[in-house]
């Protein structure tokens, strides 16, 4: 299976993708894979939600409950989380709230980057990575680099999916 046809199949089920603290290089790698109709794909048609906690919208805690509804979905973190909770909301909750919310609910969690790793660029200045801030209530899949390979992370995405990524 060629790189787009895997990432179009992973992008078929149900991802919650969080951008934490984030300058979105991960989500940029995917978006400039070259793969046609990605776009639309991404942002549209599939049943990924995609999130940015880092800038809150007004509708965020609208978005965010409908997220909270979700059962059986994997999510995944881009970005650090930082340690004061007044850096980074969403929807009234802290990036940590949420992601132990949404970890809680997931089947798995994927950290995608160094910065969602290990806190990466950001570590020095008090962030953490999503292992740090869940503990060990979920095993945590990680691909660091900075950015992250896009052939790593949607191959990791697709064994989080536990092998559903063909079907
Ligand atoms: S790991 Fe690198 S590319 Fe990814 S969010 Fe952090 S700084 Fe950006």
């Amino acid at each position: 299976m060629d790189y787009c046809t895997a990432l179009r199949e992973v992008l078929k089920h149900s991802i919650v993708w969080i951008e934490a603290q984030s300058c979105s290089g991960e989500t940029v790698m995917i978006l400039r894979s070259g793969c046609q109709g990605l776009e639309d794909l991404f942002f549209h048609s599939s049943p990924v939600k995609f999130v940015s906690l880092f800038c809150e919208e007004k509708s965020g805690k609208e978005i965010l409950e409908n997220i909270l509804q979700m059962t059986d979905f994997v999510l995944v973190i881009e970005g650090a989380i930082p340690s004061d909770d007044s850096l980074c909301t969403f929807g009234g909750y802290s990036c940590t709230q949420v992601i132990k919310l949404l970890a809680e609910r997931a089947h798995s969690v994927v950290a995608v980057g160094s910065c969602a790793v290990n806190g990466g660029i950001l570590r020095e200045a008090g962030s953490k990575g999503v292992k740090e801030v869940i503990g060990d209530r979920k095993k945590v899949f990680e691909v660091p680099g900075c950015p992250a390979s896009p052939q790593m992370m949607v191959a990791t995405i697709y064994y989080a999916l536990g092998g559903k990524g063909g079907a």
